[in-house]
């Protein structure tokens, strides 16, 4: 019975992530809202798409990239969006398991409480991340109901690790997310005072801060460390010049992942507790 957490999970990702893509599309169009219309239509020919052709990555594969009404092209992103958000649950699964949380942290640990809170959190703040990654890229904003869903997903982890693993998470992480939003916050400051511009929004701090409550003191500075490191790379490939307005929001999306993923095992590699 162990391959049912992980198929669900996978199954349940398609969905979101087919949701996720009118989220994500929608944002970036004035006339829309997330729930109005509440068919989505080819925005070529306007037709209301039906059921059958809104099935995750099966209905694009079968319709061959395009509206079956006026033929006109289909976004490779709609497919990317769903596969990657069921690659994203399905490594949730796998990671923190529904009896497990992260094997690493957990081996002794007694059972406590009887529900999967940290793969709901995962999921939640894996889904939000998605749409942060996009939207940010789109059209350099984040919304305030993105923002919340980080935070809500933060917020389970870190009810979730304080619970099952250690009370003292509940002080260290909350410390952590303070400094984490001083210290962003006072870089952005001095940086808007010697540059005269805005490093980062105040959204990427929240976001930062956020993260910094679910991934404590150890895991949010490789998170952090990922997050520039993505953001040099893409720099790089993508030749954005210095003056040219980056989002900051798809690296902290990146590397935050990454860092809640392989943080333990990394940490435990080079020799750190993964807490204290
Ligand atoms: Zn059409």
């Amino acid at each position: 019975m162990e391959w049912i957490v992980p198929v669900v999970s996978t199954l349940v990702g398609l969905i979101i992530g087919s949701f996720l893509n009118v989220v994500i599309f929608r944002f970036s169009q004035k006339s829309m809202t997330v729930f109005k219309p509440a068919r989505s239509i080819c925005m070529s020919c306007k037709k209301p798409i039906p059921w059958y052709d809104n099935i995750p990555i099966l209905s694009f594969a079968l319709l061959k990239g395009r509206c079956r009404y006026c033929q006109a092209r289909l976004s490779w992103r709609y497919p990317f969006v769903e596969a990657l958000t069921a690659a994203c649950f399905l490594i949730n699964s796998l990671a923190f398991s529904f009896t497990g949380g992260s094997e690493l942290l957990l081996k002794e640990v007694a059972f406590f409480p009887p529900f999967p809170l940290m793969l709901i959190g995962a999921d939640v703040l894996v889904a939000a991340l998605i749409v942060v990654f996009f939207t940010d890229l789109d059209t350099m904003l984040i919304s305030d109901a993105t923002t919340a869903f980080v935070i809500a997903g933060c917020a389970l982890l870190y009810l979730d690790q304080g619970l099952r693993i250690d009370r003292g998470i509940f002080i260290v992480n909350l410390i952590t997310a303070f400094i984490a939003f001083s210290l962003v916050y006072i870089l952005r400051m001095l940086f808007k005072i010697f540059a005269k511009k805005d490093a980062m929004g105040m959204v990427d701090i929240v976001l930062i801060s956020a993260l910094a409550l679910a991934l404590g003191p150890m895991k949010i500075n490789l998170a952090v460390f990922l997050s520039c490191f993505v953001g040099i790379i893409a720099a790089i490939f993508f030749q954005k010049k210095m003056q040219d307005k980056i989002p900051f929001g798809p690296f902290i999306a990146v590397g935050g992942y990454i860092a809640f993923i392989v943080g333990d095992a990394f940490l435990d590699l080079i020799g750190f507790m993964p807490y204290f």
